[in-house]
């Protein structure tokens, strides 16, 4: 029986690299904190909150910086007597729509053993609960919905909320509704009244840059990872990985952890620039994989065809080429039904692309109008390794590794 052994050679705190930390200073985000003070200060000055609206990409900082100011926010109303502030923290992301929003924050609000169930409650008698619960607490409330977009359009929570005091359905507590959302089409598809009083104060938080990522992961090794434990470049190398994909500190942040993870499997003294491109390409498949288990048979069979063409050094390749690798393969593959039409292999390819495992080029031909062609953008081993874990086409994925090798793709 082999035996557990301790390493902790690279890391001194590996936990201040993960998702659940909450660093003690935020890099980088002045502007962004002075705007949001400004829009929480009535808080302090006892009046009814600003219903505030925060919007950016995933991992520029929205929640980090929420927390922070929320805890501080807390600490400073405990000098005026006259304001009490409670804050309820909610994440949405498993919540598809106001009513189960709706639930959990009554609940939120009762004492353990007195919750009410997910299930059969009209919407409006579970929105009375919750103002009796929010009149029973009293005093200035912030209501954070984190990850808010989660609700799609089931957003009449959003609606009632702010307008409640307005309403009569508040009295004495002043509530105010702190929405946060990775995707900012999701403002624009809400219903115009809801835009108006929810986004009363807007916040947007642009991606980080290669060098505020660089200052924020050096503030957080000098916590996480071992003086020594660091070859010259590699949090820059990481910073600028990120910064070139998707501008985000958790990005950043997951590289520099696998690295760190690696380079202690092997028993390495420290993390080098080839433990993060190994973290990189590990990220990169997952990321695929995780894109991939979301498709549909025809999905995967698009994906799978750019894979193809990508093997016969033939991308970026046109949508038209694309759909006859797509047709061709479609007869090959065992239980698949017939084609799609190509306007819907064209949905599919549209989708690869917003998903970051295509890249899409518009091409100008004259008077014909424009087309557009794709190729991958992963590397083409995490494709194939991915498309093999959960597509049963274990011969055709066979003959295309077999091609890319002869045009030394692979
Ligand atoms: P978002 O909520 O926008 O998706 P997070 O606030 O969760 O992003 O940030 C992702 C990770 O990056 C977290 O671990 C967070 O602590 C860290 N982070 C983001 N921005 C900063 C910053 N400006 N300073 C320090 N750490 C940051
Ligand atoms: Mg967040």
């Amino acid at each position: 029986m082999p035996s557990f052994e301790r390493k902790q050679n690279i890391f001194t705190n590996k936990d201040a690299l993960g998702e659940s930390y909450q660093p003690n200073k935020i890099e980088e985000r002045d502007d962004e904190i002075e705007k949001y003070m400004d829009a929480l200060q009535p808080v302090i000055d006892g009046w009814e909150p600003n219903n505030i609206f925060v919007y950016g990409n995933t991992g520029v900082g929205k929640t980090a910086v929420t927390d922070h100011l929320l805890d501080q926010l807390q600490t400073d109303v405990e000098a005026y007597d006259d304001v009490t502030l409670s804050v309820i923290y909610l994440n949405c992301k498993t919540l598809s729509s106001s009513y189960q929003v709706a639930v959990e924050l009554v609940n939120k609000l009762r004492r353990p053993g007195a919750e009410i169930s997910s299930t059969g409650y009209p919407q409006q008698s579970v929105f009375k609960k919750l103002y009796q619960e929010l009149e029973a607490l009293g005093g200035t409330i912030l209501i954070v919905l984190d990850e808010v977009d989660a609700i799609g359009d089931r957003d009449d929570l959003l609606y009632e909320l702010p307008r409640a005091r307005s309403q009569g359905n508040l009295e004495d507590a002043k509530v105010g509704i702190i929405g946060i959302s990775n995707d900012y089409k999701f403002q624009e598809q809400l219903d115009p009244r809801v835009q108006d009083t929810l986004c009363e104060r807007e916040l947007q938080f642009p991606p980080y840059d290669a060098l505020e990522l660089a200052n924020i992961l050096d503030s957080r090794t000098d916590i996480a990872i071992a003086d020594d434990s660091l070859a010259e470049g590699v949090t820059q190398h990481c910073a600028a990985l990120a910064a070139r994909d998707s501008g985000s500190a958790r990005q950043a942040l997951d590289l520099l952890r696998l690295a760190g993870e690696l380079a202690e499997n092997q028993d390495a003294d420290a993390i080098s620039t080839d433990h993060v491109e190994a973290a990189r390409s590990e990220l990169e498949r997952e990321r695929v994989e995780e894109g991939m288990r979301e498709l549909t048979t025809h999905g995967r069979l698009t994906l799978l065809a750019v894979v193809s063409k990508a093997a016969k050094a033939d991308t970026p390749s046109r949508t038209r080429a694309i759909y006859d690798e797509y047709a061709s393969l479609c007869k090959s593959a065992a239980n698949t039904d017939d084609p799609l039409k190509q306007r819907s292999v064209h949905n599919h390819l549209s989708d690869l692309h917003m998903l970051g495992i295509l890249s899409k080029y518009e091409n100008r031909s004259g008077s014909r109008g424009n087309y557009y062609s794709y190729e991958l953008d992963v590397p083409f081993e995490s494709a194939v390794d991915a498309m093999a874990d959960v597509l049963m086409l274990d011969a055709e994925i066979e003959k295309i590794e077999g091609l890319a090798s002869r045009h030394g793709v692979l």
